[in-house]
């Protein structure tokens, strides 16, 4: 049941939930009820009789095995609640589909989660250092709703504000704790997955027209017999000038993260007895800085099947985690940590590589660097080539990472790369997609994984319209799937919105008054401002509006705008708490809190649509259709700032 419902069977009014700030309904979600799934409990063969879970009051001499099953319906399933899963699911059910999404864990966020603590880094690393490109459409959503929410940012909240922020999606049912072992096939075609969820001993029939897999490690796709690669490419294959000269099986490893606090007082330490003790002088470029989280070089890979050691790695990598801390608290050499205490040491290895699918596209290094330009771009990325080194921690003498190359700008990620080459209808996003071991090493990051998350869910939403394969979006309607990216917020190097649904570009626009930018350029296509050249309008006073006039009445319905959320400042929730300091208290103060659209009927401006408490960049506001020659978009207010930004206004019929 979604959270939703449950409070409402509760009894509370939707007044009561929706006091004070209310990302709630703030999401566009467009429901669908020509597919509304079928989902029934189904146990009807003589071994599995027809209950819901063969429970029994006991004592009456009879032992039922319990067989829990049932059976779902859906237009798509995703696999895998990881940040690239979110997004995948998130802009699937936004776009019409029935979508259920199945997470083995008991929270959303893979590696994001306060299970493993790991920052959403992305193609802000750049090397000029221009600041930060944050990466806007679902990805940005989550995070702002955690700002919103969860403005001392912990790690425990977090968790359930990226289920908050998923679960409001009307066609969107998340089921944690289930993990997806199989699947049923027809040809090439996956017609179902069975999935074993834990905590209700269930084994679970999901049927679905498409299957994303974003688990990481892809063990659905893999059981559909798609076609993957594991290890390092040979130097050869693709001319990759940091890949080695002969292909092996070496992946970047698993890591424990653990998390330390000052108690203002000094503290002792004592490791216990099963820790690897650290010998710092054979460990070459190993830092030990920031002690309050860390440290993503406690590392260890596999050069053969780094799935199956990674309860074996974790045993180790916890001994690793603890020996590291004794040498931090006892060697002498760190002052600074007199008054820390170890509070957290993670009991999962978080996981950097392990199986990538191959897709009609294979990315490498060289796309990368030569920022190729892709007719079928749909996400990028811009974090360095950040490869670690085979081994991790039992291969002290070589660096932890090497760190090969800095981007200058973002590198795009084609759609080719994001569906099986051989199974019709999957796709994958995250860190199982089809690039090669060194490409990897930069989009493996999650800013870069929700890119590719956001893109693959809405081509599975264009499937389902189309009655069409992945592949056949890419063949016939690729145009539509970057345009519903653009108009989603999603963000796509060199590429202009161009949607001739817009009537916004018909319209002559006119500023109030304006501090930077030109109100021209918020219809001009991109929604944000680049390295090279300026995307908004700005006012001088909090008093300004922007009008719309058409030469001939137009008829409207909806009004959508892009806003200011800083796109330079970091807002991920980084376990480092230096960084942390660095950002803004709660929600960007740039942005618009309140935001008003007249419109001018029979000679009259009239209200039309008003937005308060928002929280997002793109705020969609639908309206009863009016005819109109002239609208007026009136920022009222923000979270802190005395003057106005956007960067897009859209309409549409
Ligand atoms: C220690 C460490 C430090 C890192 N540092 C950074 C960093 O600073 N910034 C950054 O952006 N990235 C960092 N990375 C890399 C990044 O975390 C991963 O590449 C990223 O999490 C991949 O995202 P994903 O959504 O593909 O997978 P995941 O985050 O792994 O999410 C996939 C989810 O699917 C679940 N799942 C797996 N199999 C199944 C199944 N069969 N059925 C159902 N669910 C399943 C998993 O439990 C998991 O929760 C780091 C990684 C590690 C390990």
């Amino acid at each position: 049941m979604k959270r939703r419902n449950f409070i409402h069977n509760l009894g509370l009014t939707a007044a009561a939930l929706t006091a004070g700030v209310n990302p709630i309904g703030a999401h566009e979600v467009k429901k669908d009820s020509s597919t509304s799934p079928s989902n029934t409990l189904i146990s009807d063969t003589e071994d599995w009789p027809k209950r819901n879970d063969n429970w029994l009051y006991l004592g009456n001499g009879q032992k039922l095995k319990p067989k829990r099953f049932k059976e779902v319906h859906y237009d798509v399933m995703v696999i895998g609640g990881g940040i690239a899963g979110i997004c995948a699911a998130v802009s699937a059910a936004r776009n019409g589909s029935q979508v259920l999404l199945v997470q083995d864990r008991p929270m959303l966020g893979g590696n994001a989660s306060s299970e493993m603590h790991v920052p959403i880094n992305g193609s802000y690393h750049l090397k000029n250092k221009f600041g930060c490109d944050r990466e806007t459409g679902v990805v940005e959503e989550l995070q702002l709703t955690n700002k919103a929410y969860n403005p001392y940012c912990t790690w425990e909240i977090w968790d359930h504000m990226m289920y908050t922020y998923a679960d409001e999606f009307e066609n969107l049912t998340i089921e944690l704790n289930i993990q997806a072992i199989e699947a049923l096939m027809e040809g090439n075609k996956i017609t179902s997955a069975i999935c074993w969820q834990t905590t209700t001993e269930t084994k679970w029939k999901v049927n679905a027209k498409i299957f994303i897999d974003c688990s990481g490690d892809g063990l659905l796709a893999a059981a559909a017999g798609a076609e993957y690669r594991t290890g390092r490419e040979s130097r050869d294959e693709f001319n990759e000038s940091f890949a080695p000269e002969k292909a092996d099986g070496w992946c970047m490893g698993d890591s424990i993260q653990f998390l330390s606090v000052d108690m203002g007082k000094p503290v002792t330490y004592k490791a216990p007895p099963f820790a690897i003790p650290y010998d710092f002088s054979k460990a070459y470029k190993r830092k030990i800085n920031g002690l309050s989280c860390g440290f993503w070089w406690v590392e260890l890979g596999s050069d053969y099947d780094i799935i199956a050691v990674r309860e074996e790695n974790r045993n180790k990598l916890a001994a690793y985690t603890f020996g590291v801390w004794d040498y931090v608290k006892n060697s002498g050499k760190f002052p600074e940590a007199e008054n820390l205490a170890l509070t957290w040491v993670g009991s999962i290895a978080g996981r950097r590589e392990s199986r990538r699918f191959m897709g009609d596209y294979l990315l490498n290094q060289n796309d990368l660097m030569n920022y190729r330009h892709f007719e079928d771009a749909v996400g990028f990325g811009g974090w360095s080539l950040d490869e670690h080194c085979p081994g991790g921690m039992d291969n002290l003498k070589d660096p932890p990472s090497f760190f090969h190359s800095r981007f200058n700008k973002q590198y795009e990620i084609p759609y080719r790369c994001l569906y099986s080459k051989n199974i019709e209808n999957l796709l994958f996003a995250g860190r199982n997609v089809s690039v090669t071991h060194m490409a990897l090493s930069s989009t493996r990051v999650m800013g870069t994984c929700s890119t590719m998350g956001q893109a693959v869910g809405t081509a599975a939403a264009l499937c389902l319209a189309h009655q069409t394969s992945p592949r056949g979006i890419y063949q016939k309607h690729l145009m539509e799937l970057q345009e519903m990216l653009l108009r989603d917020d999603a963000y796509i190097p060199n590429r202009k919105a161009n949607d001739p649904e817009n009537l916004a570009t018909q319209a002559t626009l006119k500023a109030s008054s304006t501090s930077s930018g030109d109100v021209a350029l918020l219809t001009d296509g991109i929604s944000r401002d680049l390295i090279e050249s300026v995307h908004h309008w700005a006012s001088e006073d909090s008093k300004a509006s922007v009008t719309l006039t058409w030469k001939k009445p137009v008829l409207l319905q909806t009004v959508e705008i892009k806003a200011d959320t800083n796109l330079h400042q970091e807002i991920e929730l980084h376990p480092n708490k230096l960084k942390m300091e660095t950002q803004d208290f709660g929600l960007p103060p740039e942005l618009i809190k309140t935001l008003s659209v007249k419109a001018k009927i029979n000679g009259k401006w009239k209200e039309i649509a008003r937005k308060e408490d928002n929280i997002f960049r793109l705020i969609k506001l639908h309206f009863t259709p009016i005819q109109t020659q002239e609208i007026r978009v009136r920022p009222i207010d923000t979270y802190g700032s005395k003057t106005h930004k956007l960067f897009e206004i859209r309409c549409y019929r």
